[in-house]
């Protein structure tokens, strides 16, 4: 049994974005590969920004992902996750340790106070950091404020760690992913860690949790490098174990800005709702910042945890290439299982009445349509013709391939033909439709293909889709015969 435990803490001020989802991943593929464990963890101590709906999408999300976590509350069977605002009794205790230690210490200042500091540092051009008013308050002093009904916050005390546990200022850590990374911890104010209202800061709570859920891998972006010279210091201070940091590069747009919603979809089940398969997703953000050793980039969730390696995932930024994440989705899309992607497809074919197709029809529309789609909702459209009784011409086609003289030959003489059909039979009905384009190239030079395109017209209103032999099938004796009959002049 492996010690390796690792986390994903998202912060549920909006849907699972699809940079967490990496993060996720990269914790996930690193705990697997050693047996260890991978948890969830909730951050909601902001009840402002927090909202049930994120949360079941962060759940939802992270299941559809493949990314279920391994441990938590028992809620029915299931894990839940940990959750911060659940866990608000614990946190004061922990502050109490690092009063009594001195680590830490009450700060009445009012906001007005901070503001006139902040506005003083902005007005000198100087980088603020508090400036320690509260830290040697006397016991006479604090009871004076208290009576006064100020209501203190909590400070950490930075220089006072920093002291006790390092001998320079200058703080290091060796980062799983970045190597040496070090910050002068002379520029870090002193900073709060509990609430005047009782509730922890983001620094404080992520420290107890992970020490008290035993944590020993933080795996997350880049942009907690600077909160991770304090958390180092305050797992110090608990006179915990400091766990080990590997910090990700940034996920970037195309254009290198920060990727966002006028790029495209960012949360993950916006990319679901436009048609991406959540095996095509995890894949894709696989190779954001890894590349596998065999160079063979569609691999299974299985697959890529055999290969990872956190050591390897490169420390520079990736950039988001939506037209990969296509090309992906298409790959994933003509390989899956043909019962499982047309489950996934009905989603988006809520215009069509589903019920005129059996299942097993359904199935070979969606086998004979899937081949040039790259997401989901491009079915839409390729199927149009499936369903109802009439069709809707692609411009130029009722001109071009239904209106001439050759084509009303072709159609009428099909007309005649149909009842002859077999349209059961998808084997029998390409043989017979070989025998048609093969009469009409003996008898008048027709090209076989220009024989199809008319059929196909006829049939669909487009020069070009599914199988012919499929088309036949599923449409069925009556609508061929209806649709090649409205077709003639
Ligand atoms: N809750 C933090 C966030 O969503 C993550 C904290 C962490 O990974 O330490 O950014």
């Amino acid at each position: 049994m492996s010690d390796i435990r690792v986390r994903i803490a998202p912060s549920p001020s909006g849907n699972l974005h699809i940079g967490t989802a990496r993060t996720a991943l990269f914790n996930y593929l690193f705990a697997k590969k050693v047996g260890g464990k991978y948890v969830l963890r909730i951050e909601d101590t902001d009840a402002e920004r927090t909202s049930q709906a994120y949360i079941d999408n962060i759940f939802d999300s992270l299941k559809a992902l493949g990314l279920n976590w391994d441990e938590g509350p028992d809620v029915g069977g299931e894990y839940g996750p940990y959750t911060q605002s659940e866990r608000f009794d614990i946190y004061p205790k922990y502050a109490q340790i690092l009063l009594e230690k001195g680590f830490a210490y009450e700060c009445f200042c009012t906001p007005e106070e901070l503001e006139a500091e902040k506005e003083e540092a902005t007005k000198n051009k100087l980088a603020y950091v508090y400036s320690k008013k509260c830290e040697e308050l006397t016991e006479e002093q604090k009871a004076k404020l208290r009576a006064e009904g100020r209501k203190p916050a909590i400070r950490f005390s930075v220089s006072k760690a920093q002291k006790a546990f390092h001998e320079s200022p200058i703080v290091h850590f060796d980062d799983l992913v970045k190597g040496d990374l070090h910050q002068d911890t002379g520029l870090i104010g002193d900073f709060v860690i509990m609430k005047s209202n009782g509730t922890p800061t983001y620094n404080f709570a992520v420290v107890v949790d992970d020490m008290l859920m035993k944590i020993s891998h933080i795996i997350r972006g880049e942009d907690h490098i600077s909160n991770t010279f304090k958390q180092i210091l305050i797992y110090e201070a608990l006179g915990a174990e400091v766990p080990k940091f590997g910090h990700l590069g940034m996920i970037l747009a195309p254009d290198r800005s920060k990727l966002s919603k006028r790029h495209g979809a960012t949360a993950v089940s916006e990319f679901v709702e436009k048609g991406y398969l959540t095996e095509a997703l995890i894949n894709f953000v696989a190779l954001l910042g890894w590349a596998p050793s065999d160079g063979v980039e569609i691999k299974t969730l299985d697959e890529i945890a055999q290969d990872f390696r956190i050591n390897e995932v490169s420390s520079s930024n990736s950039i988001f290439e939506y037209d990969k994440l296509n090309w992906m989705n298409g790959q994933y899309i003509k390989k899956m299982d043909i019962k499982e992607l047309t489950e996934k497809a009905k989603p988006f074919l809520s215009k069509y009445d589903l019920t005129e197709l059996t299942e097993e029809k359904l199935e070979k529309v969606i086998a004979a349509t899937r081949e040039p789609i790259t997401i989901l909702s491009d079915l839409e459209k390729d199927v149009e013709y499936f369903f109802g009784k009439d069709i809707v011409y692609d411009e130029g086609v009722k001109e071009e391939n239904i209106d001439t003289e050759q084509a009303q030959n072709i159609l009428k003489y099909f007309a005649s033909q149909i009842d002859s059909y077999d349209f059961d039979n998808e084997e029998k009905l390409h043989e017979q439709l070989a025998e048609f384009r093969t009469y009409f190239k003996e008898q008048f030079g027709i090209k076989p293909k220009v024989t199809m395109w008319t059929i196909r017209a006829a049939l669909t209103g487009r020069t070009r889709g599914a199988d012919m032999g499929v088309i036949l099938e599923v449409l069925g004796k009556e609508k061929v015969k209806y649709r090649t009959e409205k077709a003639i002049v």
